[in-house]
């Protein structure tokens, strides 16, 4: 049997991780997983009882693929909101299943989050870990979200994002950090081609 050909794409928020490997999945022709929205739609479905563990956990092994499609998750609120349910360890491990199995489809997935290659797929063949300054991606951020339409402040984007970055690095399940054998990839000074080859370059020979 041959071993799955999984490419996981970690990094924070806003880092170009997304775009990047929901383009390398169209490449290789694999499966695409963007792991932020099973949170999202986790803290989503509790939002009106964010604090509640119990409840967070509760929703997160009724976890159902259906909820993936609402609009409202793509919001910073629902980003929020998924911060903090993703630091209750009960809630990761309900959502780590999911997450093997569709990895393991053939004939290969893409999955872009914080704990692939550290937890979910520590076995992967190629893991990227991208990345950037953070007033680049709050610049970046901010871009997108006028580009939506959305009014926002840049100062308050940047904390945002600070506090995002914060809480996904210091929290004890399954911190944001660079996995072994990850490839970094810093996209500050890179354009999104730029960003594409240089992954594809690294990733072509180990998958
Ligand atoms: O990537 P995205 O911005 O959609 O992630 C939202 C939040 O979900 C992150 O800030 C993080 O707290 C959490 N998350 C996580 N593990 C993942 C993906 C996302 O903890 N694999």
């Amino acid at each position: 049997m041959t071993s799955p050909k999984i490419i996981a794409v970690d990094g924070p928020a806003a880092s170009g991780k997304g775009t990047l490997a929901a383009k390398l999945a169209r490449h290789f022709g694999f499966h695409f997983l963007d792991t932020g929205l099973l949170y999202r739609a986790v803290g989503y479905q509790v939002r009106d009882a964010i604090g509640d563990r119990d409840a967070a956990i509760a929703a997160a092994r009724a976890f159902d693929p259906a909820w993936l499609t609402q609009p409202e998750l793509r919001g910073d609120e629902a980003a929020r909101l998924a911060s903090q349910i993703s630091a209750i360890p009960e809630v990761r491990t309900a959502l780590l299943d999911f997450q093997r199995r569709f990895a393991a489809q053939p004939p290969g997935a893409v999955l872009d989050g914080r704990d692939i290659g550290t937890v979910i797929c520590p076995d992967a063949p190629a893991k990227l870990y991208v990345t950037a300054d953070v007033e680049v991606r709050a610049q970046r951020r901010l871009k997108e979200l006028q580009g939506r339409g959305v009014v926002s402040i840049y100062a308050a984007v940047l904390q945002d994002l600070i506090d995002r970055d914060t809480r996904d690095s210091a929290r004890s399940a399954a911190p944001l950090k660079v996995a072994d054998g990850a490839f970094v990839l810093d996209t500050s000074a890179l354009n999104a081609d730029e960003v594409f080859e240089a992954a594809l370059s690294w990733i072509t020979p180990r998958i």
